[in-house]
């Protein structure tokens, strides 16, 4: 373990500890040079992504504060950064007029589509290696996520596909949806398939379901 001493980095682990670590350092420099070029913090762009594809229950300040990984007084910062540059707005819901949700504006969804290829160098260099490479990698880095999210360390958003609840054409014929979600129990349009969701639950790896596949 201490795989930031270098005189411990001799095992494997700590080895592969270190390269993530620094693909982490690259993905911060990727979002802060953006953000320079863009006028925006490493927050803001990952607020604007967030606000571009999550579900929309997701759009309030506690869900921006889990995607973020900070607390609600951070992200109200941001929140007010977004705001003062137009960028999103504060909306009161109908049904609740406790919970107020965010809301890109047309120009903060401009913004948001500009910068969805912020990490495409990082794709780029896994895209690089050969495919059964880009298996294994694929299967072990999901279980690392899985068991740091297991302690609580992240909070993962992702798209219906490989998730539990999700049930597949489970009613083809029904207009509100062909899918089904088990967890609100409700069917399930193609497009809000796509969407990062906060109750995504990861299917088991071996069984998991691609879109189109
Ligand atoms: S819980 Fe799973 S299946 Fe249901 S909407 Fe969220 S990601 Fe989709």
């Amino acid at each position: 373990m201490k795989s930031l001493n270098p005189r411990h980095r001799h095992t494997l682990s700590g080895q592969v500890t270190i390269a993530l670590y620094r693909i982490t350092q690259a993905i911060e420099y990727l979002l802060r040079d953006r953000g320079k070029r863009a006028q925006l913090s490493p927050a803001q762009i990952q607020a604007l992504l967030f606000l571009k594809h999550a579900r929309s229950t997701a759009h309030t300040v506690s869900g921006l504060a889990g995607r973020l990984g900070v607390t609600l007084a951070t992200t109200s910062g941001v929140v007010d950064a977004l705001e003062s540059k137009q960028l999103l707005r504060r909306e009161q819901m109908e049904e609740d007029q406790r919970v107020v949700r965010l809301q890109l504006t047309p120009e903060g969804e401009r913004k948001a589509a500009e910068l969805e290829d912020v990490l495409d160098e990082v794709e780029a260099a896994i895209a690089s290696l050969p495919e059964d490479e880009q298996a294994v990698l694929k299967r072990a880095t999901q279980a690392i996520v899985r068991r740091l999210q297991l302690a609580g360390y992240v909070k993962v958003y992702d798209m219906c596909w490989n998730c539990q609840f999700f049930r597949r054409d489970a009613h083809p014929h029904d207009p509100r949806g062909p899918h089904h979600c088990a967890f609100i129990d409700a069917p399930l349009p193609e497009a809000e398939t796509y969407r990062d969701c906060p109750d995504f639950v990861p299917a088991e790896f071996e069984e998991e379901v691609m879109p189109g596949s």
